[in-house]
């Protein structure tokens, strides 16, 4: 049986095949596994129209009913985990067992929003006899979810979650490259009942797709999951047309380990949350700041970890490490490494591509690594930790805070006076004391500076995908 699923645009309720000149590649092997078809712009105006059509309808319904055809979708995903977390890593590569855990947690992205579909409750305010001022929720229309290749289930689900629960419709463009998840969430969707038009997925060329639909007046919405540098050019395009962006952008994450952690615990969890998903992940765990009086026992605990992760292709049972997702990421990791080494950075770990096929780069620990490396602003996005000796608190919140990202940030100690000083001061949108979980979906989820505006997950999720009304009458 072929573990990867036949490739379409789902467009009105409808499946339908294009010229399909995109090739879908395994990053563990190079073999093609599937063609994908490329939406042409009529593709593109018809997932409008039939958004538009699909958003008519799923306005005016209940929210009750929707959370039920959220959640139905959601058990025939939960049903369907196997098939998909294959397909996952067949086009990702990352290890079967971690494909398991992104369907489940995509499901629970789903079953978070759909509770919120029914509890996202307007207000009375205070006012004199005879007059009322209500505050309502409403759904803000179309919307556009432009998600990423390192989560092909769970990151779509993000988008399909909110604007769902909310009442919005959206056009989802999954990522060319890893188009499996999104193409099962389509079809988990259209097998529970879900109205024609309220969710259409395309592929095809990102900036053609997101430069013709974020014009359209009708797309109330963008929300965007990916790096700053696309982030901010398509907040651009949207501010032209005063279309509200959602942008969950790059991160950089810091690790502050304080004197009085529990070294090994803090950097053998530190190590095997580094290499998950090697590291291409927006809240991996990248510049160590120990303290120096533990700097060396933590430096050798947390590379001899890293250089036993077990690296392979993601389908066998004991790989715990899978190759990089694309091509491109391989030169992108090894220029920063090179750059950090000639800069007098210690490479303690890994630094070199595997040989054979699939992009696989070892697991890397560079130590004491200069600020002026670019390593040390440059979001590495793969399996690189930099780990660097600090002498207070004080220097540890400075260099923390010393990059224009501020999404998740990590500390490890038991002191509760440091604990509020890295609440009030580390400057990131999600901050975890002793340990590395930095987004649930009953949690807010998003960045600060550079790492984007709003907010996924948690109570505050819906918000985006809402406007707020207040309508005020008087009995006479
Ligand atoms: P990239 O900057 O070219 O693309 C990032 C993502 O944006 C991709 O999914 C791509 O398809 C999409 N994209 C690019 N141009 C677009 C456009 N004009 N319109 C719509 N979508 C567009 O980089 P890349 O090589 O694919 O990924 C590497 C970088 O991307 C990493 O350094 C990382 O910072 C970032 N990234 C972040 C996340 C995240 O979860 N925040 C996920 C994936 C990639």
């Amino acid at each position: 049986m072929s573990i990867y699923p036949d490739l379409r645009l789902y467009i009105g309720g409808e499946w339908r095949k294009t010229r399909d000149d995109l090739t879908v590649v395994n990053p563990a092997t190079e073999e093609e596994i599937g063609r994908l078809p490329h939406a042409r712009i009529s593709d593109l105006d018809d997932a409008l129209e039939a958004a538009e059509t699909g958003f008519r309808v799923w306005c005016r319904t209940a929210p009750r009913e929707r959370a039920d055809i959220i959640l139905k979708a959601s058990a025939l995903l939960r049903e369907r985990q196997e098939e998909i977390a294959r397909a996952i890593t067949a086009e990702h590569g990352k290890p079967l067992a971690q494909a398991r855990l992104e369907v489940i947690r995509g499901c629970e992205f789903f079953e978070w929003d759909a509770g919120e579909a029914v509890r996202s409750y307007g207000r009375v305010i205070p006012s004199a006899p005879g007059v009322r001022y209500l505050v309502h929720h409403q759904p803000i229309g179309v919307t556009l979810g432009l998600a990423p290749w390192n989560f092909p289930m769970s990151q779509p689900a993000r988008k399909v979650a909110g604007a769902l629960a909310a009442g919005c419709s959206i056009i989802l463009k999954a990522a060319e490259e890893t188009p499996a998840g999104a193409l099962h969430i389509a079809r988990a969707f259209h097998d529970a009942g879900l109205p024609k038009g309220v969710l259409n997925l395309v592929f095809g060329t990102p900036a053609e797709i997101s430069g013709h639909l974020i014009r359209q007046e009708a797309v109330r919405l963008v929300a965007f999951t990916g790096s700053t540098t696309v982030g901010r050019h398509l907040s651009g395009l949207a501010a032209q047309n005063d279309t509200r962006a959602l942008m969950e952008l790059g991160g950089h994450a810091p690790v502050i380990v304080c004197e009085d952690t529990d070294v090994e615990r803090a950097a053998i969890s530190g190590a095997v949350r580094k290499y998950r998903n090697a590291g291409q992940v927006c809240t991996s765990p990248t510049r160590f700041f120990v303290h120096e009086s533990i700097f060396a026992p933590f430096l050798e605990t947390f590379s001899g970890r890293a250089a036993a992760t077990k690296v392979g292709n993601g389908m066998a049972q004991d790989t715990e490490m899978g190759p990089l997702a694309n091509e491109r990421r391989v030169p992108a990791l090894m220029d920063l490494i090179e750059d950090a080494c000639a800069k007098g950075a210690e490479l303690c770990v890994g630094g070199s591509p595997i040989e054979g096929p699939g992009y696989f780069l070892k697991p890397t620990v560079l130590a004491n690594v200069p600020d002026d490396a670019r390593v040390m602003q440059e979001e590495p996005f793969g399996p690189l930790a930099v780990i660097n000796p600090v002498g207070s608190l004080d220097e540890a919140i400075a260099r923390a805070n010393s990059v224009p990202y501020g999404l998740a940030a990590y500390g490890f100690t038991n002191r509760a006076d440091y604990i509020d000083r890295m609440t009030d001061e580390v400057e990131a949108g999600n901050l975890s004391i002793n340990t590395l979980e930095a987004s649930l979906p009953e949690t807010p989820f998003g960045g600060v500076k550079s790492s984007g505006t709003g907010r996924e997950g948690g109570t505050e999720g819906l918000e985006n995908y809402m406007i707020v009304k207040t309508v005020s009458h008087s009995m006479s």
